[in-house]
């Protein structure tokens, strides 16, 4: 009997999850134009399956509509089929945008940096995770023997990489027990966040195909190191010119690229919800963890919010075009559509509001007084998700950036996530992440 090949219709939602509904691959052209169905409610299922407060109950329905630029289709040559899905915006099934739509709110951020400031976004997201296997070992920090332990699976992954279209760039036994990072080349606006999700569903098929569990959970244990997710980005004009850099500035940031920058950090308290949403994200965000604690831009410090990133002058690629900043307190719990939206938004608001060039910081920030601190206009991020989630709602400009309904399905969604965990220990509510993420 020929197999019929499906293809997986997916979105990456408000869980951080990627999911769909797959169709025959013969009626690609035709689902294309109508989609595949898909419930309003579905949007409401926690990262534990569990079903929060919703809104929608029972009621409606929408259409997934694929975005053939996000076509992958992976040949493993293992005897196992082969791997297809696409990517989709969700629909009213009149065809206008879904309010929930986690691409369609990626879009509407990017169109709006693009009609205030004429600019474009260009950048990558870098990624840690766990992989798991009988070989998981201390001592193996950064090591080649810590590589070499899943070289097959680097290779796969790589290979799946290329055949997808993104760019790999580099991958390593980070410092972590089990940890690796893998980066890829960045890309020009909206992509970004789909390089993202696509790449993390290769982390997952690939570990799937070597019988490997694979885990982007934000921490593991409270004494683990975390696995973060950095967003590089950088600002180019119309022409693809690179406009982040500017020599007369001490520490070469342009003005424009200093008032975005601020804008994020103005509004990082009310931010984080969306990019560190799980409860065990504010356990990775605090001081000494290599993440980020503060709403601060550090030079070249891996505990900054925003990190001023290196240039290498041995590189074939000019120094201004290297040049770029990172943002640090995001993890994969977050959609990168709604993170990535999060970002643009506060930046745009700071361009917008013309914001004042922010203050550089190149110390530890936890040994500073309350007084220093804000002297320097810094804050503690948020410590929890509740205060996280208070922050956001309390934040009218903010809540102004997303569709009317969006920001109460949110606060509903996470709730229902709190509530799935409230019984739990520590240690469960740990391994719980471990297991979805
Ligand atoms: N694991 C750290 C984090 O949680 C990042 C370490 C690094 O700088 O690569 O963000
Ligand atoms: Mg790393």
């Amino acid at each position: 009997m020929k197999r019929e090949p499906l293809i997986i219709a997916a979105t990456s939602d408000i869980a951080g999850k990627v999911r769909g509904k797959s169709f025959p691959a013969s009626q690609l052209e035709k689902r294309l134009e109508r989609g595949v169905g898909w419930t309003p409610t579905n949007v409401q299922i926690t990262c534990f399956d569990s079903i929060a407060d919703s809104p929608y109950g029972a009621l409606g329905d929408l259409v997934m509509i694929p975005d053939l630029t996000t076509y992958t289709e992976l040949d493993f040559q293992d005897g196992q089929p082969i791997e297809r899905f696409v990517l989709g915006n969700i629909h009213e099934t009149n065809g206008s945008t879904w309010e929930c739509c986690t691409r369609s709110i990626l879009r509407a951020a990017i169109e709006r940096l693009e009609s205030v400031a004429n600019i474009s976004l260009f950048g990558a997201f870098e990624h840690e995770f766990h992989l798991v296997s009988n070989e998981s070992a201390l001592g193996n920090a950064y090591t080649t023997s810590g590589f070499r332990a899943q070289r097959e699976f680097a290779e796969v992954l790589v290979t799946a990489i290329n055949q997808a279209g993104l760019r790999p760039d580099t991958f390593m036994k980070e410092y972590g027990i089990d940890q690796y990072e893998i980066t890829i080349g960045p890309v020009l606006g909206f992509a970004i966040a789909d390089h993202a999700t696509i790449l993390r569903e290769l982390v997952r098929i690939c570990a799937e195909r070597l019988r490997l569990h694979s885990s982007f959970t934000p921490l593991r244990d409270p004494m683990d190191v975390g696995n973060g997710v950095h967003i590089h980005m950088s600002l180019c004009d119309k022409e693809g010119n690179a406009i982040t850099y500017d020599s007369k500035n001490k520490y070469g940031l342009s003005q424009t690229a200093g008032q975005f920058i601020a804008g994020i950090l103005k509004y990082l308290d009310s931010i984080v919800a969306l990019t560190a949403p799980s409860v065990i994200s504010y356990s990775r965000l605090i001081p000494h963890r290599w993440s980020s604690a503060f709403n601060n831009l550090g030079f070249r410090d891996r505990e900054a919010a925003v990190r001023i990133c290196p240039v290498n002058s041995l590189s074939d690629i000019a120094e201004m075009d290297q040049f770029n900043f990172e943002f640090r307190a995001t993890d994969a719990a977050a959609s990168p559509y709604l993170a990535l939206a999060a970002i643009v938004h506060a930046g745009t608001q700071g361009i917008e509001e013309e914001l004042d060039f922010p203050v550089v910081t190149e110390e530890d920030l936890s040994l500073l007084s309350e007084s220093e601190l804000y002297d320097r206009n810094i804050v503690r991020l948020p410590e929890t998700l509740e205060i996280a989630l208070e922050r956001f709602t309390s934040n009218e400009t903010v809540i102004g950036w997303f569709p009317h309904a969006f920001a109460d399905v949110y606060i509903k969604h996470k709730q229902g996530e709190m509530a799935y965990l409230s019984k739990m220990t520590e240690t469960e509510i740990y391994a719980a992440y471990a297991s979805v993420y």
